[in-house]
């Protein structure tokens, strides 16, 4: 299970799938700075080593992979993955070269770890599309799992992002939530647009399995995604 630390109970879910469907369970630790367009959003990405390592330990994780920046880009690195299409839509449009950077690093975890499983959110459901994306034109063999998002009480995604709001960003967030639960983009927007001091990016319907209605927006200097799956099309 790929993961970025600062461990919340949307990773844990996660890990404790893992942990029941498999014998062994690897989970990575690593904030990929290939994946981030800005690099202010990479030095204030919330790091708390110490502490992932005990929630690992304690979801039953057999082995943390926890490389450096230098041991997974070395001097003189030069190789990349894209996915085109799916990778500059939406969240791509925003943040360009950011699916190159997951991409490129899911790949090269695959080729070290080799899991037979992997695991990863909905929350994050463009990711989930590009890697089953990958997998399927590359031939992976790997088993693609993606499991519901896990929300706070007041309907917040948990994120790791979330530790950067203040507590007033915290409840102007909420509006993220409440503008998905309509399942409408058109009432989405009308709603978040409405709502004091967030600043949306998209709300858009994508096409993803399974579809969902889909946002960013920008709270303060913190960028939340959400997304909640719609019913209907099976496919
Ligand atoms: P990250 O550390 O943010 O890269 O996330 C690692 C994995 O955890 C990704 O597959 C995310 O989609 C997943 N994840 C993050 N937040 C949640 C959440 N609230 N619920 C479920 N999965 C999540």
């Amino acid at each position: 299970m790929p993961t970025m630390g600062a461990l919340h109970a949307g990773h844990l879910s996660l890990l404790r799938a893992a942990r029941a469907e498999n014998d062994t369970v690897v989970m990575s630790l690593f904030v990929n700075p290939a994946q981030f367009v800005d690099q202010t959003d990479l030095a204030r990405y919330p790091r708390d080593r110490e502490r992932d390592l005990a929630l690992a330990e304690e979801a039953g994780v057999d082995l943390v992979f926890a490389p450096s920046a230098e041991e997974m880009y070395p001097p003189g690195y030069q190789t990349w993955l894209e996915v085109t299409d799916l990778g500059s839509n939406l969240e791509g449009r925003f943040r360009p070269g950011h699916f190159r950077g997951v991409a490129t690093v899911v790949l090269k975890l695959f080729t070290i770890v080799r899991p037979r499983r992997a695991y990863f959110g909905q929350k994050d459901a463009q990711q989930a599309e590009v890697i089953r994306r990958m997998i399927r034109d590359l031939a992976l063999e790997v088993e693609l799992r993606v499991l519901p998002t896990v929300r706070d009480a007041d309907g917040l995604a948990l994120s790791s992002r979330n530790a950067l709001l203040s507590p007033e960003e915290r409840k102007r967030a909420l509006a993220l939530p409440h503008a998905l639960a309509t399942g409408d983009a058109v009432s989405a927007r009308a709603l978040l647009a409405e709502s004091n001091g967030l600043e949306v990016d998209y709300v858009e319907v994508a096409d993803f399995d399974p579809p969902v209605l889909a946002a960013a927006v920008r709270v303060g200097s913190t960028r939340l995604i959400d997304n909640v799956p719609l019913e209907g099309d099976p496919q």
